[in-house]
């Protein structure tokens, strides 16, 4: 099961992600989390990172894509993953193709578009989002941040789901229902796919 989770901030990929890791014993990789951590722990990788994430601006391309590298390359990714919250730009899903390959488990020297991977986008109408976000109340979920964040990702991200589709990979998800519901159908179009 190789599973890349889009969507808008807000969307729900954090938790569903992390709920199928759970349930399909594979590691949720999420970019948000291990940045966070990294700011934490002030790492040099984090006292750079620090400045974006408050400001609702991705962080650039090449930090996310050697932290992701070395994650892909710990034991635990052989078996399987979801990623959640990368890849976040074309130049990151570019830069993952090849790295794909490359992985243990990635399958082999062929290109990203023959390996095994499904790439979910998880869409919820804006409102919805902001109302989420705001009640949710994380470090940069202000206004005024979650604003710049939704303008970054119709931007930057979205672009991404043509990108999948075109290569058929894209499952689409209504995100704008219960936890549970979002569950059981992302569970039902998935399952038969590991
Ligand atoms: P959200 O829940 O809002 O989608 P995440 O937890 O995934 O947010 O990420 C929080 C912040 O971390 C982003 O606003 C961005 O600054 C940074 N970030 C996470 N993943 C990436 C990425 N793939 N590329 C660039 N920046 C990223």
């Amino acid at each position: 099961m190789q599973l890349i989770f889009m969507g808008p901030p807000g969307a729900g990929k954090g938790t569903q992600a992390q709920l199928l890791a759970d349930l399909w014993k594979i590691p949720h990789i999420s970019t948000g989390d291990i940045l966070r951590a990294c700011v934490v722990a002030k790492t040099p990788l984090g006292e750079k990172a620090k400045a974006y994430m408050d400001a609702g601006e991705l962080v650039p391309d090449g930090l996310l894509m050697d932290i992701v590298q070395e994650r892909m390359n710990q034991p635990d990714a052989k078996a399987g993953w979801i990623l959640d919250g990368f890849p976040r730009t074309v130049p990151q899903a570019a830069f993952f193709d090849t790295l794909l390959c490359d992985v243990p488990g990635g399958g082999g020297p062929k290109s990203g578009k023959d390996c095994a991977l499904r790439a979910v986008n998880l869409d919820v109408p804006d409102n919805v989002l902001v109302t989420r976000l705001l009640s949710r109340g994380r470090q940069d979920d202000n206004e005024q941040t979650i604003r710049r964040r939704l303008q970054v990702y119709r931007e930057q991200t979205e672009p991404l789901i043509e990108f999948y589709r075109d290569r058929e990979q894209l499952v689409e998800v209504d995100g704008d229902r219960s936890m549970q519901e979002v569950t059981a159908q992302l569970q039902q179009v998935l399952s038969g796919n590991s």
